[in-house]
């Protein structure tokens, strides 16, 4: 028995092939078979109750209400912290929550019917919830009959609070599993096990999506964006993911499978090929030395990036030790991560953000509401600002971890030079406490980064250089910021453009304020792992490119082939253009043989 949003009316099967277009986001083909997430589907058991333990069983219900209240609490308090009209709207919205929990319909549903249905309690729920939410739909008015949404909400905390479990997806998968779903969230990504899952395909995201990005760490092949797709699949029918395409063939033919087993192992010895490049240098051909490193979103991927031959960890993205969890990282269990992965890349460079939940990337263990409008809300360093016990607990893992290898640490979403110094200031505080506790960090202290991403950053990356001790230009949000465009909105993916001017102009300026400056620059945002960017980033003085693992082969094999001295000279003439078609015309020129 499931509690589901989807409703089996709209389901259209055929045995016929069916193919979807969308967005390929990890090149590779995986043929596997269907495993749909319902991300609102919760399997309970259903039995009958014994006549005397009815009482315990009420009781088992009441409690897990209690919990369930004592969630939307928390919840409740944090919405008190936000602005204005988020807290009051979040507030109603908590509040019914809260009342829907307390002596409501729902309650005396569920009770009546573990007395006189004799149905146990997770049953009861379901039963109770499925009945509201069918006079709720049948109400004429929109906007409560909307409000369906809320009571399957509080359903499934009630039966998360009853089974007593934090709900883990995917921890039963089939051989070759292809993840299918409406959506999936970072975190969902992160539990994915890449032995037993093939590839990915959803309805929605954008191709610099956190998703989309985690996908490519992983290995695995995407499609996002593929509408329809879930409407017309089926549990454990034959599926091909072809994420360089951006295609889903669902139910293939016999022809069609055949096709892709050969592509797929063409495409197997492409990687095989680049793999032999993993101890060769990555030098242009007129001998300029380019640093490729590695983003690391969970520490598993440590094996994959020293198997890339990745120079160091150019990006570690800290949120996954944030995720799917609903209590906080303490300081200990936070340096034993970092000192492993330190130990782990052998005196090779560890880069270590501070904490970038928001947008996308939630932690439900942080209790932070979402305000209306989550990218430009209280998010990354503006979030750790606000809770400086949260970056305490960072900043000391990360400098005792310092003490094993090199390290530095990088913060995320800076758009003022007063945040920079904070977090300095912070660390400082953290680093005396430690030594005189008689703790080793790493002397001198770790150098201290900003991450470019917000166009103001870019636009006063000059004064921030004089508090930075390195620049991450962080490509994804600074376009996302720049155009306007949610890099997680398939709907906008087609004006999502680094290749657009305004872009390229803020990383130059930021690039040339670090040269200035004379402090390291790098870029880690996703172009930095696509060969078509190489030659303008290298053209625009970047020298330290930090990408998903699975691309460094294919962007060393593209750097070993440009001639830096062309390269620069190109970028200097797209520099002059105000349009994006002619900047792409003019990149793709080069790269097809020009340089
Ligand atoms: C970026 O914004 O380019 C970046 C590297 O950070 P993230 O993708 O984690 O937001
Ligand atoms: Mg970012």
């Amino acid at each position: 028995m499931t509690l589901s949003d989807t409703d089996p009316s709209e389901l259209e099967f055929t045995d016929a092939e069916r193919v979807f277009d969308g967005m390929g986001v990890s090149r590779g083909i995986a043929i596997g078979v269907v495993h749909r997430h319902d991300a609102d589907a919760i399997t309970v058991a259903e039995y009958c109750v014994p006549k005397g333990q009815v009482g315990a069983e009420k009781a088992r219900f009441a409690a897990a209400v209690d919990r369930a209240g004592a969630e939307i609490g928390t919840m409740r308090t944090a919405a008190a912290g936000l602005d204005g009209s988020a807290a009051e709207e979040l507030g109603y919205l908590l509040d019914a929550y809260q009342a829907m929990l307390h002596g409501s319909r729902l309650v005396r549903g569920v009770e009546r019917r573990i007395e006189t249905e004799h149905l146990n309690a997770e049953a009861a729920v379901n039963q109770e919830i499925a009945d509201i939410a069918r006079s709720f739909e049948a109400m004429e008015d929109a906007y409560l009959a909307a409000r369906v949404v809320d009571i399957r909400d509080i359903g499934r905390r009630l039966l998360r609070s009853l089974t007593n479990t934090t709900y883990r997806p995917f921890s039963v998968l089939p051989r070759h599993a292809v993840i299918v779903a409406e959506e999936l969230t970072p975190a969902d990504t992160a539990l994915l096990d890449p032995r037993r899952v093939a590839g990915l395909a959803t309805v929605l995201g954008g191709a610099e999506s956190h998703t989309a990005i985690m996908a490519r760490s992983l290995g695995l092949p995407a499609v996002l964006g593929a509408a329809g797709l879930m409407r017309s699949v089926r549990p454990l029918q034959t599926v091909i993911v072809d994420g360089g395409a951006g295609r889903v063939i669902v139910n293939p033919s016999a022809a069609t499978l055949t096709a892709y087993r050969k592509k797929r192992a063409d495409y197997l010895r492409f990687r095989r090929t680049l793999a032999r490049l993993k101890d060769v240098p990555a030098v242009t051909r007129d001998g300029a030395r380019i640093l490729l490193q590695a983003n690391v979103e969970l520490p598993g991927e440590v094996e994959s990036v020293l198997a890339a031959g990745a120079e160091g960890v150019g990006l570690l993205r800290s949120e996954f030790l944030y995720m799917n969890r609903d209590d906080l990282p303490g300081e200990e269990e936070q340096t034993a991560v970092l000192t492993t992965l330190v130990q782990r890349m052998n005196g090779r460079p560890v880069t270590v953000r501070t904490l970038d939940v928001g947008g996308d990337k939630l932690a439900r263990s942080l209790g932070v509401v979402p305000g209306p409008n989550p990218a430009l809300g209280l998010r990354a360093v503006r979030l750790c600002l606000s809770r400086p016990e949260l970056l305490e607990t960072q900043l000391s893992a990360m400098l005792r971890a310092s003490a094993f290898g090199p390290l530095r640490i990088l913060v995320p979403m800076i758009s003022t030079v007063e945040e920079i110094r904070a977090v300095r200031e912070i660390m400082e505080n953290v680093a005396r406490r430690l030594s005189r506790a008689g703790i080793k960090i790493a002397e001198p202290m770790p150098p201290l980064g900003v991450m470019i991403e917000v166009p103001g950053a870019a636009l006063a990356a000059d004064a921030l250089s004089w508090h930075a001790d390195f620049f991450a230009i962080g490509t994804n949000d600074l376009t996302q910021y720049t155009l306007a465009i949610d890099r997680a909105d398939e709907s906008v993916a087609h004006l999502y453009n680094p290749l657009h001017p305004a872009v390229l102009r803020l990383i130059q300026f930021s690039a040339q304020a670090a040269l200035r400056a004379r402090i390291p620059v790098s870029v880690c945002g996703e172009v930095a792992g696509d060969p078509r960017f190489a030659a303008l980033l290298l053209g625009l003085g970047i020298r330290d490119l930090s990408m998903s693992a699975t691309n460094i082969p294919v962007v060393k094999q593209r750097i070993r082939s440009i001639d830096l001295v062309a390269a620069t000279r190109r970028a200097r003439v797209i520099m002059d253009q105000s349009d994006s078609a002619r900047i792409a015309h003019l990149l793709d020129s080069f790269n097809e043989g020009e340089g």
